[in-house]
């Protein structure tokens, strides 16, 4: 296989990938509005801007990225010179998800190609006009037996999961991620799974609040909550809790006016069925603002929630789209109590100017990866790993990992052979004291 080994090949193809995204830009940002009236601002922002310089730095850095790293030999095996290889897995498959439907197929795509691999895609088929736009600008770019496109929903998926795959990137649901994951164990491949969860935001009595609430407002409200990293549940401390609330009430309507339907920045849910969805969560609940839906167009306003129970519905899954519950706190016991109620989440946020409540809190919970002072920013650091950990995901990427993700890494010991010394071979008589040294010394 020439894009196996070649890396000219892989460039090239990265290359030519860069001008058919760059290209197809206004395409792509009229796709993501048709399909949820995502605004062009988050679709640039969010989206193909985020490809672009992605594939940018994929371009510029392959060639060291690939090489062959020399590593520090162990003594023991003196005298040897080692090395790691960076070896393609093969044929790869991506499973995406519908809620950014273009960023989540081509970020792990471009690491993919950059790695040597051949790969499969399969976008969302919630997003239908998002997929067409995927399908063209993969045809247009690569080889077939290098990159192809499938389209389809979950018969397609399920068709794609039962062939044999060297190595499976899924991105999605925690339900749909353990079918992925029980399809991938019949091969021994590997996978790695993004997921979601339950994401908790803490906001205790010193935060700066105006700025806590518009930055919670920002990454809870962008795509119209329809983010894996997204605040959850508010956990606020009880002190400050009515400040808080009106300031969260205030910056939405800074954001999105007093009617976030006219508001050209604020999405839809993406289909009837997840909007219904939202709706169910809102039942028997104290709604402190928003409420307002039309069913048309799955249109839900940014809603906040009082205390709901929690064996309430809202508290029970994920919410995943515009629909934020608060609730107080008094004492670190009572955080515990509710947090731990919960899987592992993708994400958790702290609002403080108490540095060692922030420390206490990071070091205390499991999850994937998360902020003080600010909301889904930690996304943006490509030197930063993204990914879940226990229910919320396995594997990380980004950046370099995302390259390393999708290589083997072939370890190689090269032994010299003008010396060769014998303590290693039997017979062993007499050589244990020796061995026993040695180990100790060089280990
Ligand atoms: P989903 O799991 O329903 O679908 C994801 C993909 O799996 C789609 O391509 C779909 O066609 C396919 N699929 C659906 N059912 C399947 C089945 N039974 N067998 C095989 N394939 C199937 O997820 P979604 O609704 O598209 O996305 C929302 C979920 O994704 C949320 O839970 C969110 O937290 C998570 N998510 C995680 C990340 C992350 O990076 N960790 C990013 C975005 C979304």
């Amino acid at each position: 296989m020439i894009f196996k080994t070649d890396l000219n090949y892989r460039k090239q193809s990265l290359l030519k990938l860069l001008v058919t995204v760059q290209e197809h830009e206004a395409e792509i940002i009229k796709a993501l509005y048709d399909d949820f009236k995502k605004p062009a601002f988050e679709a640039v922002f969010t989206e193909t801007e985020y490809i672009v310089t992605e594939l940018k730095q994929t371009i510029k850095n392959i060639n060291k990225w690939a090489k062959p790293k020399w590593v520090l030999p162990s003594l023991l095996n003196f005298p040897s010179t080692d090395y790691l290889y960076q070896e393609p897995f093969g044929k790869v498959l991506i499973i995406a998800p519908w809620n950014y439907p273009y960023q989540l197929v081509f970020s792990p795509l471009i690491a993919a190609v950059a790695a040597g691999n051949q790969v499969v895609v399969k976008p969302s088929e919630l997003t239908p006009n998002t997929s067409k736009v995927i399908a063209k600008i993969i045809h247009k770019t690569f080889e077939e037996n290098h990159v192809k496109c499938v389209e389809g929903g979950t018969e397609i998926a399920q068709t794609l999961l039962a062939q044999r795959w060297d190595y499976i990137f899924f991105t999605g649901s925690v339900n749909v991620g353990k079918i992925v994951a029980k399809a991938a164990a019949e091969n021994l491949t590997p996978v790695t799974l993004e997921l979601g969860g339950k994401n908790p935001c803490i906001i205790d009595e010193t935060a700066n609040l105006k700025l806590a609430a518009k930055r919670i407002v920002w990454g809870k409200f962008l795509n119209a909550g329809q983010t894996c990293i997204a605040p959850d549940y508010l956990l606020v401390h009880q002190n400050i809790k009515p400040r808080l609330i009106d300031l969260l009430k205030e910056e939405i309507i800074v954001a999105y006016g007093e009617n976030a339907q006219i508001s050209p920045d604020y999405p839809r849910i993406i289909n009837e069925k997840n909007w219904k969805r939202q709706l169910a969560l809102l039942e028997n609940q104290t709604i402190l603002l928003g409420g307002q839906s039309t069913a048309e167009d799955f249109y839900l306003s940014p809603t906040l929630l009082d205390e709901p129970s929690m064996d309430s519905l809202v508290m029970k899954e994920e919410i995943f789209g515009p629909v934020l519950p608060i609730l107080c706190y008094e004492t670190e016991a009572d955080l515990e109590r509710i947090i731990s109620c919960y899987e592992k989440p993708l994400s958790l946020y702290i609002f403080t100017e108490n540095n060692g409540f922030a420390k206490k809190i990071i070091t205390k919970y499991a999850f994937g990866g998360g902020c003080v002072n600010d909301t889904l920013i930690h996304f943006a650091n490509k030197r930063l790993p993204f990914g879940g950990v226990g229910h919320s995901g396995i594997g990380a990427y980004h950046g370099k990992r995302s390259f390393d993700l999708f290589s083997h890494q072939k370890a190689v010991v090269k032994k010299a052979n003008w010396l060769d010394i014998p303590t290693r071979y039997a017979p062993y008589q007499g050589k244990l004291n020796s061995i026993k040294k040695l180990l100790n010394w060089f280990s």
